[in-house]
């Protein structure tokens, strides 16, 4: 997917400016790419009409090129319907005990999300939690919150049995103020599907304590129901925010943009597995570039500002424009890398790379390689750094004797250069900020 994307993108740069066909062409992609991503129809039809209008009455920036803006407005507006409320992970809590309210469908994972959330409020805020478990037909949903609590060190409401789950959070609020504690989290029962009972039961509870946050718990694998269950459940009961959970799978998150665009609430986390560390604070940039298989872009840029000067890049960027490309420049690309977490790291966050990384590990290039690759052109003379094509058979024994390798190790390198050098001169003409320089800003 990302790489038809990019393919649409590369075909764009190739051209002067972004006519509207471009546009089209280009949407399209997009708009494939939204449902497979598992964005419901109206929802990327409506995506792509807003980005549309933003791209055709757009003006194309003179310092990057047509690909890159159509990605960039994408993106942008991508992030503009993901983004709910400035600080998603900052729950509503004050005014002790506040009670928060976990709804949801059975197995969307609440127990474990209001584990996860007890977690970081003890552990980040110093929190003192009780969790209650409501799910009062089956006993062992009960045990389950219980063995989490001990696991993690939260304490959890005694199990008493008869209470309906209007008594059990009647008493929880009860404890947690004679405890002091300054959160009681409520875990409610699940079915397999909304209906009536279990959408009273909840109103019941929430009529019963009036929750600071009420949270929707919902599968992030399951795409278009999950946006339908957190319509109901929002229509009914109301929900304050929503945690997304099963991240950490191979769906696409296109759930979150849907369940965004349709109830308008806030995502808030993001669960990203069964342990219970693994929950994450939303953030839409990230889930942006997942939607449209685009590569972690944004740390690459991170990563890139962390272990590249500005002004080193951009010397190097005005080389890399005029075709200039020797071995010193190889070598700080190499020593760049490393730090970058190696090749394939690096590759992998680029969008349109995905394959070269498949290639280089095929290759069988591993970082090890990097760091033979360094001692061979340290091994060789300042002039022969500046200009390769120095390399005669003599000087490339001794270059490859000096650096305890095979010439043939030599050769391969060389031809790296080359290619490399062809990839940075393609680079540099995608216009003045080519990608390099536009991933270090
Ligand atoms: P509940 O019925 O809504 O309370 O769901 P549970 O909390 O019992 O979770 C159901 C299953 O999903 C359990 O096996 C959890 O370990 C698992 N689970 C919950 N959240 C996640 C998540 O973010 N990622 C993954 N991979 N599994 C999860
Ligand atoms: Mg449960």
């Amino acid at each position: 997917l990302s790489e038809r994307l990019s393919g649409v993108f590369d075909r764009l740069t190739k051209q002067g400016a972004l006519s509207e066909d471009d546009v089209k062409t280009a949407l399209r992609e997009v708009r494939v790419a939204l449902l497979e991503a598992d964005v419901s129809l109206p929802v990327a039809r409506d995506f792509v009409k807003a980005v549309q209008e933003k791209a055709t009455g757009q003006a194309v920036t003179k310092s990057i090129t047509p690909g890159q803006q159509v990605v960039k407005i994408v993106h942008d507006e991508l992030v503009h319907v993901l983004t709910g409320e400035d600080d998603p992970g900052k729950l509503k809590i004050d005014n002790a005990p506040a009670p928060i309210l976990m709804v949801g469908l059975q197995g969307s994972g609440k127990t474990t999300t209001t584990g996860k959330l007890a977690k970081r409020l003890k552990e980040r805020e110093g929190k003192r939690v009780l969790m209650a478990s409501l799910d009062v037909n089956r006993p062992a949903a009960m045990e389950q919150l219980a063995i989490l609590g001990t696991q993690i060190g939260v304490d959890t409401l005694p199990i008493v049995k008869g209470e309906d789950p209007v008594q059990i959070a009647k008493r929880a609020r009860t404890q947690a103020g004679l405890g002091g504690y300054d959160v009681y989290m409520l875990d409610t029962a699940g079915r397999l599907h909304i209906d009536a009972e279990l959408i009273a039961q909840a109103a019941a509870v929430r009529d019963a304590v009036n929750p600071r946050e009420t949270l929707l718990v919902v599968d992030g694998l399951t795409g278009q129901v999950a946006v339908e269950v957190a319509e109901e459940f929002d229509d009914k009961i109301g929900v304050t925010g929503v945690v997304l959970t099963r991240m950490d799978g191979d769906g696409r998150g296109g759930a979150a943009l849907s369940m965004r665009a349709v109830t308008g609430k806030p995502i808030r986390f993001v669960g990203l597995g069964e342990k219970m560390d693994a929950i994450e604070t939303f953030e839409p940039e990230r889930i942006a570039g997942r939607i449209l298989g685009m590569g972690d872009i944004v740390s690459l840029v991170e990563k890139a500002q962390e272990t590249i000067e500005a002004e080193q890049a951009e010397r190097m960027m005005r080389r890399f424009q005029k075709g200039q490309f020797n071995m010193n420049d190889l070598r700080m690309q190499l020593e760049q890398m490393q730090k970058m977490g190696g090749m394939e790291g690096m590759m992998g966050m680029m969008p349109g790379m995905g394959k070269m990384a498949k290639q280089v590990q095929e290759a069988g290039f591993d970082d090890r390689i990097i760091v033979q690759q360094i001692a061979l052109i340290q091994s060789m003379t300042k002039k022969e750094r500046a200009n390769p094509k120095l390399l005669q058979a003599s000087r490339k024994k001794r270059i490859a004797r000096g650096a305890g390798q095979e010439v043939s190790e030599l050769n391969k390198l060389l031809k790296m250069h080359r290619q490399m050098g062809d990839m940075m001169k393609k680079m540099g003409k995608m216009g003045k900020g080519g990608m390099l320089k536009q991933a270090m800003k």
